[in-house]
């Protein structure tokens, strides 16, 4: 019998994720450009051999597919996916869907989304999200499609997609490039929350003289309150293993270059294109720019050695409380600026992304699932329309609670030397947030005095004033 549905790139992504369409009880064709991959991938699933269908060309896999045809193409994001296309069209009929499952542009995505809406086809954008791990067993799954493309393949992505008590976390987010719009925000937030974490370490450290097995009871502790998430969950694991070559933990021997691919850039440039903040996500990516210079700071490090003296707790669970207040706070800050950006991408789009089902989809089978998304999910269920997190009363509780650790934390790592350009970022986006007057008067003040921008005054309407500047100015 023919297959269900096709899928393109048995790499690490496709192969899982083959697998988990497979164990869902569909048929699955597989098609990958170097063939022995498709044949270790057969020999590798020979117990579920019956429902695969291996494919040597993409006519053959054309025609292994039922028709109209789903097609997942999970290839390396960019020109691969360009390719794929064309290569694939000759051999595709009228209603067939083509799925781009990889991590594209969302830019590329509306692109072709738009080409392929003048041919018979359909073009889909998913962004799935869950590593290997997640591609097996249920990844959590953003989809970009019109309504038509979604009802026919909801079915297999509701199946194979990751269940918070029994809810799939797989929804439609929009048309066109909005389900890889929505995957890159999710990256770009996954980027705050992993700097925060190392932060933190630092402070547990330098400051509380903790070793990495203590932090990892601590992480572990942690787990089970308020930030209980997949990070701080395998944050834990990885301080848990120790390196069979030298005898210590591994994080010892790890270098401390960080690797990134474009997602967490991606939003970052989006935000600042849409105009609204994203602090923390900006100093995410830019730590990992800066750790990976490795070179050039063991130059500066030789001129501004780090020999200030730890600021330590005089009581060491009062400083480990501040510290998981000190990432409560910053994971706010982080998401409400994240939602902020998802939101005005929304509308820039003209999209009107479903905010709450964001939160919830992104509960389970992602990495940055967490309880703290539960609360995010219900403050926009209470009020689909909130305007910011910040004014959500759960979150605002919390916040209330857990900003005074923040700034405990911060300062003591500041005083000590530590750098902390994510936390500090989340610190200062919120306390910036929550000023009635903010220092920008002077901005607005320079900018007048230099250029003649004009300002508004305070008690009294207009918007083109001008300062009796002294000769030099205006
Ligand atoms: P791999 O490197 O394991 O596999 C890449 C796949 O793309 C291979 O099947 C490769 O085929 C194929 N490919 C590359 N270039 C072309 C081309 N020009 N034409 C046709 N096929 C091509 O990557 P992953 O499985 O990790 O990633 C796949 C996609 O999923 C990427 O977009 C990635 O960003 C995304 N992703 C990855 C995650 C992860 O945790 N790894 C998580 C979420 C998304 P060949 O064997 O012939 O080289």
């Amino acid at each position: 019998t023919q297959a269900d549905i096709g899928l393109i790139g048995l790499g690490v992504m496709g192969a899982n994720l083959a697998l988990n369409i497979a164990d869902n009880g569909y048929k699955v064709a597989v098609f990958n450009r170097t063939a022995e991959k498709t044949t270790a991938f057969m020999e590798n699933a020979a117990h579920l051999k019956d429902q695969f269908i291996a494919c040597y060309s993409l006519e053959e896999l054309a025609a292994a597919i039922k028709a109209p045809r789903p097609i997942i193409m999970m290839v390396k994001a960019g020109e691969a996916v360009d390719q794929q296309i064309e290569a694939l069209k000759p051999f595709l009929e009228e209603n067939d869907i083509l799925i781009d499952a990889g991590n594209s542009d969302y830019h590329d995505s509306n692109r072709r989304y738009r080409a392929l809406a003048d041919t018979p086809f359909t073009f889909v954008g998913m962004g799935v999200s869950g590593g290997a791990e997640g591609a097996r067993h249920g990844p959590s799954i953003m989809v970009g499609a019109s309504d038509a493309a979604y009802a026919r393949i909801q079915p297999i992505l509701d199946a194979i997609s990751a269940k918070h008590n029994g809810e799939p976390c797989s929804a439609l987010m929009g048309p066109e490039g909005a389900g890889h719009f929505v995957k890159t925000l999710h990256n770009g937030i996954e980027y705050a929350d992993m700097q925060m974490i190392a932060e933190v370490h630092e402070v547990l450290t330098k400051c509380l003289g903790l070793s990495i097995a203590e932090q990892a009871a601590v992480f572990k502790k942690w787990n089970e309150g308020p930030l209980a998430s997949y990070l701080i969950e395998i944050t834990a694991n990885v301080m848990d293993v120790i390196d069979e070559e030298s005898g210590k933990p591994i994080l010892d021997v790890i270098l401390d270059t960080a690797g990134q691919k474009g997602t967490g850039r991606w939003s970052a440039v989006e935000a600042h294109a849409l105009g609204v903040p994203a602090t923390g996500i900006d100093a995410a990516v830019a730590s990992r720019c800066i750790s990976a210079n490795r070179v050039l700071r063991q130059e500066i490090a030789e001129i501004y050695p780090n020999n200030e003296t730890p600021l330590t707790w005089d009581d060491k669970q009062a400083g480990i409380d501040a510290c998981e207040r000190a990432l409560i706070a910053g994971k706010i800050a982080a998401y409400a600026e994240g939602f902020a950006v998802l939101a005005a991408g929304g509308a820039e789009n003209g999209w009107n992304l479903p905010m709450g089902t964001i939160a919830r989809i992104w509960r389970q089978g992602c990495i940055i699932r967490s309880r703290f998304l539960d609360e995010i999910a219900s403050a926009y269920d209470e009020k689909p329309d909130l305007q910011s997190l910040y004014l959500a009363p759960t979150i605002a509780e919390r916040m209330k609670d857990a900003a005074p650790g923040l700034r405990k934390t911060l300062a003591k790592a500041i005083g000590s030397g530590i750098p902390m350009p994510g936390l500090a970022a989340a610190m200062g986006s919120f306390d910036m947030m929550r000023q009635k007057r903010t220092a920008a008067y002077v901005i607005q003040g320079q900018r007048d005095f230099f250029g003649q921008h004009g300002f508004e005054r305070t008690d009294k309407p207009g918007t083109d004033f001008h300062g009796p500047w002294p000769a030099g100015g205006a």
